[in-house]
Parts: C-alpha cells; sequence; structure tokens
C-alpha cells in the first residue's frame, strides 16, 4: 500500500510595502520610508557578550528562537561591519574605555540594546569595579531587563530596535540634538 506524505505548505513572511501611492505601474514613496525597510530587515549585530546573558544570546541565535527571521544572521564581529551593538554581561569599569572604542568603530548609522540588568544598570553587581549601567560611557536606544533576560526578550529589545530604525529620519544622524548627544559622551562626531 502507499502512502503518501503531505508536507504542509511553508509561510513566508512578506515584508509589508510602505506607505505611497500606487497606479498602473508605478509606485511612488518617500526615499527615508525605502531606507528604513531595507535596514529594519537587514541589522548586522555585534555580540560584545562578556557573560551569562550571552549564553542567553546563543539560545537566541540557535534554530528554536531564529534570529534569522529578522534578517539577523549575520553577527558581526568587526564592529565596522556592524549596525547594532548588543552589550550583554558585566561590564567592568576597566573594560569600559574597550566598549567605548568598539562603539567609536562602528559606522553611523549604529544602534545599541543593552541586554540584562548587567548592562544596564550593573545588575547585583554593585561594587567598585563594575560599571553601573553602559549608558555612562555610550548612549543606549534599548534596554532589556532581566537576569537573565529570556530569548523572546532580546528578541522583543530587536523588535523595538527595528522599529526605531524603521522609522528614524535620514536627518537624525546630522541633527544639532544627536550631535550633542555623542558630545557629551565625549564621543567625536563626524564633524570633528
Ligand atoms: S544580568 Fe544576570 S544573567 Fe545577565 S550577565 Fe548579569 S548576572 Fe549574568
Amino acid at each position: 500500500m502507499e502512502t503518501s506524505v503531505e508536507t504542509p505548505p511553508r509561510k513566508v513572511n512578506v515584508a509589508e510595502a510602505p506607505e505611497g501611492h500606487t497606479g498602473e505601474g508605478f509606485f511612488a514613496t518617500k526615499l527615508d520610508k525605502v531606507i528604513g525597510l531595507a535596514r529594519k530587515n537587514s541589522i548586522w549585530p555585534l555580540p560584545f557578550a562578556t557573560s551569562c546573558c550571552g549564553i542567553e544570546f546563543m539560545a537566541t541565535m540557535a534554530s528554536h528562537y531564529d534570529f534569522a527571521r529578522f534578517g539577523s544572521e549575520r553577527v558581526s564581529f568587526s564592529p565596522r561591519q556592524a549596525d547594532l551593538l548588543m552589550v550583554m554581561g558585566t561590564i567592568a569599569k576597566k573594560m569600559g574605555p574597550i566598549l567605548k572604542q568598539v562603539y567609536e568603530q562602528m559606522a553611523e548609522p549604529r544602534w545599541v540594546v543593552a541586554v540584562g540588568a548587567c548592562a544596564s544598570s550593573g545588575g547585583i553587581f554593585d561594587t567598585y569595579s563594575v560599571l553601573q549601567g553602559i549608558d555612562q560611557i555610550i548612549p543606549v536606544d534599548v534596554y532589556v531587563p532581566g537576569c537573565p533576560p529570556r530569548p523572546e526578550q532580546i528578541i522583543d529589545g530587536l523588535m523595538k530596535i527595528q522599529d526605531l530604525v524603521h522609522n528614524e529620519s535620514l536627518r537624525r544622524r546630522n541633527s544639532p540634538e544627536y550631535k550633542a548627544l555623542l558630545e557629551s559622551y565625549g564621543i567625536k562626531t563626524m564633524d570633528n
């Protein structure tokens, strides 16, 4: 007797087109929207993992949680080819300058997510040697709470970054507010 096994249809998610005007044979929208859409779905992360939260990130990258669904499977260990700095773990004060150097080597536009209590606030390590949050040395876009956060929370953090990336104006990085933000951290801008 022959048996046939039916393969369920594969669901492929297609990114929604941005707002615009469409007609026969044309679609018009804003350049900001197209670039935002492309960037949002191709964020290359740089994992700066120093301790346990890094292990949680490994689970997030693996097949069950599958970071690749977001176009972010290309993990970059070179700051120059990364869009998103993911800081995961306890950051000792001695390590602060290294983290800042990695951030400075990233090209604009760049985003930062502090994953877990240690990166966000020092966590349980309220001691003389631990940085009480990476936002003391570099600007942070999204904080992920938890000790450690579950992979779902890390994915939620990435999705919040995706929203920021999608809606960011192309002019933001040249704005006086952004330059003032970097200068408040003593980070050089393209103008100086
Ligand atoms: S937040 Fe908790 S799990 Fe994450 S690095 Fe700190 S101690 Fe480890």
